[in-house]
């Protein structure tokens, strides 16, 4: 059994190599597709600018972009500004946060990029006029951005954050860590394109300005280079103040090639990828996905987080909130719970839970157990069933009253007469009275003497049949199997 199983898996894996090694071919080839257009919807908060302002900046900065990255497939940007005051509570024009998290909490529930569509989306910019961070001492930055997956697998993906005032190269350097390029002063992991050596990245500040060229650093009131009288690289922090700078062959290559993994086989947008749908961690929760989805947890060496979509009955599954119908039970989705409470299933009905916690919660029926015609019901609290109860009257025969030196058969009777019945002795003695036995009463009639007492008597309850009894505080109940 154990081969078999063995034996279609590697059957198995054969197929999926032959159709990995073949398709591909049969498709288009990224490198047929000379451009790669993104989508771009600014969100303006700003109100130091006018929008007239904003538009003439927005241009700017996308023409500047769009000249950096021609490197095939070549950046060719559709955008549109949409103002906007306020978001999640926070006024757009004052972008403050306590920390950096906080920072990228708020960009990543109001600013994500969109993927409507594996192809349909757009990459998302708010334009700030303060963009800082304060955990004791204040940072601010002209823009942020997220690196890309293979820079940074382990971030979220998010939409870049630009200050209104920048220069017109900032959206373009923000641009370049989305497209895979570290600061000139960080060094790369990894062994190709190694972009930084040339700068003999030291971190900050020491590494800052290694791009521009020697003596035409200007140094800051603290000593530390800030600006250059010359080129400098896009990727530096470094101000060019003749206007200038640049990316190397080696820079506009990684930027080129990140492009191209943003890009379908038939050449589109691939927003998924933008978005981080695709190899990075895009939830730490289920509520981090859609209703329609939960967060799958990958592993530090074994994939990364996801939103999936909720299985459906059947599948295998390891926590309830991973179904559709949000119950797991030994490993599958089954059937979804009727109910939970009581409340759930309306009147006359009541939330039987599942046995041991996991089979299903169902809501069932409720009718009350009867009596059998001319019982009545008696309600019993609360720990005795209620019963059936009803009176029964019942009769003896009269018996001669006789002592025990008395022979039975020298006495006949009961014989009826007017008032209470007596026997007679076949020996000539006087008569004697009667008796009723143990607690029956003596009733006297004229000629029909009886002995009658009234009992109770009491009978269970019943349920319909194949309904189960249940005893409770008032009245009991029968309950629906
Ligand atoms: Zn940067």
């Amino acid at each position: 059994m154990n081969y078999i199983i063995q034996c279609s898996r590697i059957l198995f894996l054969v197929a999926v190599f032959l159709l990995g090694a073949v398709s591909p071919a049969a498709w288009a080839n990224k490198n047929d597709f000379a451009e790669w257009h993104l989508d771009v919807v600014f969100y303006n908060g700003s109100k130091d600018k006018t929008d007239e302002q904003i538009a003439d900046a927005v241009r700017s900065w996308v023409d500047k972009a769009e000249i950096v990255y021609q490197r095939r497939p070549a950046l060719k940007i559709s955008y549109r500004i949409e103002k906007l005051a306020e978001k999640g509570g926070k006024d757009l024009s004052n972008l403050s946060f306590d920390s950096m998290s906080q920072y990228a909490k708020f960009m990543d529930d109001h600013f994500d990029n969109v993927a409507t569509s594996k192809t349909e989306g757009h990459f998302t910019v708010v334009i700030t006029d303060k963009l800082c961070t304060n955990e004791g001492k204040e940072k601010c930055w002209g823009g942020y951005a997220h690196f890309p997956h293979s820079v940074n697998p382990f971030s979220l993906k998010r939409g870049i954050a630009l200050k209104s005032n920048v220069d017109t190269y900032t959206f373009t350097h923000e641009l370049g860590h989305v497209f895979g390029l570290k600061h000139t002063f960080e060094p790369y992991v990894g062994f190709k394109l190694q972009c930084n050596k040339p700068f003999k990245p030291k971190g900050r500040p020491e590494g800052e300005c290694n791009s521009c060229p020697g003596g035409m650093i200007v140094y800051d009131v603290n000593a530390l280079p800030s600006s250059c009288n010359g080129r400098t690289n896009l990727m530096d922090y470094c101000t060019s103040l003749i206007g200038d700078e640049y990316l190397t062959p080696c820079q506009e290559e990684r930027a080129a090639n990140q492009r191209q993994s943003y890009m379908t086989s038939d050449g589109k947008t691939n927003y998924f990828k933008l978005k981080g749908l695709a190899g990075e961690a895009i939830c730490k929760e289920d509520n981090d996905c859609e209703t329609d989805e939960y967060c799958d947890k990958g592993t530090l060496t074994v994939g990364h987080n996801l939103c999936k979509s909720l299985k459906s009955i059947g599948e295998a599954c390891t926590r309830s909130d991973q179904c559709v119908s949000g119950r797991c039970n030994t490993g599958q989705c089954k059937t979804a719970d009727e109910c939970q409470t009581d409340q759930d299933c309306g009147s006359n009905s009541v939330c039987k839970k599942g046995p041991i916690g996991l089979g299903q919660n169902k809501c069932v029926d409720l009718v009350s157990p009867t009596c059998p015609s001319g019982w009545t019901y008696e309600i019993r609290n609360p720990l005795n069933k209620d019963r059936c109860t009803r009176e029964v009257t019942k009769s003896a025969a009269l018996e001669c009253k006789l002592l025990i030196t008395d022979k039975a058969e020298n006495w006949s009777g009961p014989h009826a007469k007017t008032g209470e019945d007596e026997c007679k002795s076949s020996k000539g003695k006087d008569p004697k009275g009667v008796k009723c036995p143990g607690s029956f009463r003596h009733n006297v009639l004229p000629g029909a003497d009886s002995c009658t007492k009234t009992e109770t008597e009491h009978t269970d309850t019943q349920c319909i049949a194949g309904w189960d009894y249940k005893s409770q505080s008032g009245r009991d109940v029968c309950q629906q199997k």
